[in-house]
């Protein structure tokens, strides 16, 4: 027992080890990434149940490495962040997100995810406001998505923050909603515009009664708030037809559309602007 006590702590340390090294690897990878030019920005759509038209796009950052090939956000903003690289790489999203969008044929708003590091930046609403200036795009054209994470922050800083981006016509949403512990209490304290519906609430609807119950409540819970309501990660027409049941208004999904490259997101908006 004890042989293999030891055993078992030795595999676990040279994971340890390669962590640690990959860690290292990734982060030196990443410095040369923007100044590389790698990484660039794909859309979602965002769209109504009822007449099915593109509302928005969400912006999402994606990494093409030489040698390492496609390196998910899921697996890089983490260490972005532990590394204070996430400062620099949160600031090209949101003026790629900008420019970009100023260049589209409908003039449909742009969401750029936040890590809380960035979110968090005393000077963020300068930072936005130079963002939109340079691209030539209005503020009410800029949703800004935050998580939970968030609120581990100075509660003084992120509450500025957002009054700030507000009070310029930026919209704030919260993401992921439901996945933490204290999503409830954050609606109460902080001014959002939009809840995002976690997608593992979504992925459950036409399944058990108990996902319904909850998306249920969390739509009459945004119509008493005032605030707007989206559900992600849309994938089947019985999810789609669960949630019009429900009057969800905005879906975003893979049924609607995946992520998709600049030129395609505006051929999408060019086809259905056309009458
Ligand atoms: P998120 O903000 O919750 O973004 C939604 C994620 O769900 C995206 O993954 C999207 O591709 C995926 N998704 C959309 N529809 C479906 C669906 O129907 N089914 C399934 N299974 N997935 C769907 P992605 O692009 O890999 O991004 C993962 C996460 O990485 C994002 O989650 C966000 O937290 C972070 N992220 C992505 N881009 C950025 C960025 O520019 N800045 C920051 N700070 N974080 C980002
Ligand atoms: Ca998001
Ligand atoms: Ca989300
Ligand atoms: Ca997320």
């Amino acid at each position: 027992a004890k042989r293999s006590g030891r055993n078992t702590f030795m595999v676990y340390d040279e994971h340890m080890e390669r962590d640690a090294a990959e860690q290292r690897g990734l982060e030196r990878d990443l410095l040369e990434a923007l100044a590389n030019r790698q990484f660039h920005l794909v859309y979602q759509p965002v769209c109504d149940t009822g007449s099915g038209e593109v509302m928005s796009f969400e912006a999402l950052i994606r990494w093409h490495h030489p040698v390492r090939g496609a390196v998910p956000p899921s697996h890089f903003i983490p260490v972005a962040e532990q590394a204070g690289m996430i400062l620099p790489i949160g600031a090209w999203v949101l003026e790629t997100a900008c420019v970009e969008a100023a260049s589209w044929p409908r003039p449909v708003r742009v969401a750029v995810n936040m890590s809380p590091p960035q979110f968090l930046q005393l000077d963020l609403c300068d930072q936005v406001r130079r963002a939109l200036d340079r691209a030539g795009l209005p503020p009410g054209r800029l949703d800004i998505e935050v998580t939970e994470g968030l609120m581990l922050g100075d509660e003084e800083v992120v509450l500025n923050n957002m009054v700030g981006l507000r009070a310029m016509g930026v919209r704030i949403s919260l993401d992921d909603f439901g996945t933490g512990h204290s999503s409830l209490s954050y609606l109460r304290r902080f001014p959002f515009d939009r809840i995002k519906i976690d997608r593992s609430f979504v992925q459950n609807l036409g399944g058990d009664v108990e996902a319904r119950a909850i998306v249920h409540s969390v739509l009459s819970l945004g119509r008493s708030l005032k605030l707007d309501i989206v559900a992600e990660g849309v994938e089947t027409d019985l999810q789609l037809r669960e949630l019009r049941i429900l009057r969800c208004r905005l879906v975003q999904g893979y049924l609607l559309g995946r992520p998709m490259p600049l030129a395609a997101a505006q051929s999408l908006l060019q086809a259905t602007s056309e009458p």
